[in-house]
């Protein structure tokens, strides 16, 4: 159990450029090599930091936790911080019957992230190890939080509501902490991308909450950007990600968009609700799921990776999959979610995945209303019914997953299937995406109307490389001269990645150059 608790994190590693000119190699020795995990301390920063709900045995005052944890899709903060995000939290949990009695609304909190009582957490485990073993305090007991004790410090009844943030790590400061950014909200982040910034305008964040029928959100700091924070480290993270506004989308059935902020006794946070009452703001953050529900936000067929366009700045959201759509009731087919159906023998509901875009009003991505398509269907070319962006067999493709602008304009698409892996592995795809309303309407094959963009080509999405068999392929930047493209290899099958004379499959990170050393797409694309 403390070898996988230590495997679970954020490792910081310095690359240098090889002297061969191609790809990088890492420092070995270099002072920035650490391991962030999910046993060590983190700040709990912003209106959180200090709140009842936050206390453990652990830090009473609920300022600090232990662990950062199920660290999802990269972010980058403007001045050059990393954005690390806690996704799949909820698995190393469990939740036994509480013998103090919680709040009807704290009950309710936590069943809203799934924890019910009698929750036995998935495969990790990690609360089952007996004490007598743990080499530091609670060591184990800390991942089981059942209200065991008298009051929320004698136990870790609340180690569940310290996790599930967007959480800021500073790779040039090794002996920084990592610092959990309450005000962009709880829940299962899957990647943080920020817009373009611009000096006395305010930092604006996008998010996803990778659940079925879960939201897209937005954070708009308060402090407006000035380009002298550029290397400021956790200091510029303090002022730009402490302070400002949580907003959550709505996707309205003609194309139209808007924010609704989460903010306490606005939009009806407050105590007058009976499912969750919100008595404050570090109830409505916390619990923003339940806040979320409250205002009216689209559930979505799982928000994956966002990315934002350098040449329109419109924002794009890969909605991977959901096999709850149109089949159960609470996940009603929508123009923003328009395809139920159902491929031979596999399960009904939006198998393949979407690719979501809007443009901000007025170019603002502070402004409180957008307007959106739908930029790509993902379906095998040949299931007729549900091929809505015209894909062929060179560019066609199963749940988007991680997504990511070049700074040229070229969106790189990553998939994460299970649905067309009777077909292909999954795969890397190069786009050019023109831009919102650039397409047609259409109704879909479960009767929804929507707006699709422009059809797929061979001149505007290709298939860049499909990975070994079982893998995800996810993660990944470019190097500044466009000559080394990063991705990961996540959980290959066969032999893939085993180390010499081994057998066991290994998730590696890759590089990718050309075999000239070239800028990669070069000619042929961009
Ligand atoms: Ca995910
Ligand atoms: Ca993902
Ligand atoms: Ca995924």
């Amino acid at each position: 159990m403390r070898r996988e608790v230590n495997c679970h994190g954020v490792a910081v590693v310095e690359m240098t450029k090889r002297t061969d000119g191609k790809g990088y190699e890492m420092v070995a020795d270099s002072k920035y090599n650490r391991r962030l995990t999910s046993s060590s301390t983190a700040q709990l920063t912003g209106p959180v930091a200090g709140s009842d709900l936050v206390k453990t045995k652990f830090d009473p005052t609920g300022f600090q936790t232990r662990g950062i944890n199920n660290n999802c899709g990269a972010g980058l903060s403007p001045w050059g911080t990393y954005l690390t995000t806690e996704e799949n939290f909820l698995g190393v949990f469990a939740r036994g019957q509480d013998a103090s009695q919680l709040s009807d609304g704290q009950n309710y909190g936590r069943e809203r992230y799934g924890a019910t009582e009698d929750f036995p957490g998935w495969e990790y485990l990690w609360h089952t190890p007996e004490a007598k073993d743990a080499k530091i305090a609670d060591e184990f007991s800390r991942w089981d939080m059942t209200a065991v004790g008298t009051s929320a410090a004698d136990d870790y009844r609340n180690g569940f509501n310290t996790f599930g943030y967007i959480t800021e790590i500073d790779p040039f400061d090794q002996n920084s902490m990592p610092q959990k950014r309450t005000a962009l909200g709880r829940f299962a982040h899957e990647n943080c991308a920020y817009a373009p910034v611009e000096q006395g305008k305010p930092v604006v964040f996008y998010m996803g909450d990778d659940a079925r029928g879960e939201y897209i959100y937005k954070f708009v700091s308060k402090a407006t950007w000035s380009n002298s924070d550029i290397g400021g480290g956790l200091k510029a993270g303090d002022k730009y990600l402490n302070d400002g506004t949580l907003y959550v989308a709505i996707f309205n059935e003609d194309g139209s968009g808007e924010w609704k902020a989460l903010v306490h006794s606005q939009n009806g946070l407050d105590a007058s609700n009976t499912v969750l009452p919100f008595n404050g703001q570090d109830e409505v953050l916390v619990f923003a799921r339940a806040a979320a529900d409250v205002v009216g936000a689209t559930k979505m067929d799982r928000p994956e990776w966002v990315s934002v366009s350098p040449m329109t700045g419109e924002v794009y959201v890969t909605l991977t999959n959901n096999k709850y759509r149109g089949v159960r009731e609470d996940q009603p087919v929508s123009a923003s979610n328009p395809r139920s159906y159902q491929a031979g023998e596999k399960a009904a509901g939006n198998d393949n995945g979407h690719i979501i875009r809007w443009a901000e009003a007025g170019g603002d991505h502070a402004a409180m209303s957008f307007e959106w398509d739908i930029y790509l269907f993902a379906t095998p070319y040949d299931l007729a019914a549900e091929n809505l962006s015209q894909l062929n067999d060179s560019n066609d493709l199963s749940s988007p997953d991680g997504l990511y602008f070049d700074p040229r304009g070229v969106l790189w698409i990553q998939t994460d299937d299970g649905a067309y892996t009777d077909t292909t592995s999954c795969m890397l795809l190069a786009a050019l995406p023109g831009k919102v309303s650039d397409g047609t309407a259409i109704t879909t094959s479960a009767g929804q109307q929507t707006r699709v963009g422009m059809p797929a080509s061979n001149d505007n999405i290709k298939r860049f490389f499909v990975g070994p068999e079982g893998c995800e392929v996810t993660g990944i930047t470019m190097a500044p001269d466009f000559k080394t493209l990063f991705i990961n290899i996540q959980h290959p099958g066969n032999t893939w990645g085993a180390i010499a004379g081994g057998s066991t499959p290994r998730s590696a990170t890759v590089m990718i150059t050309r075999e000239d050393g070239d800028v990669i797409l070069a000619e042929s694309f961009v």
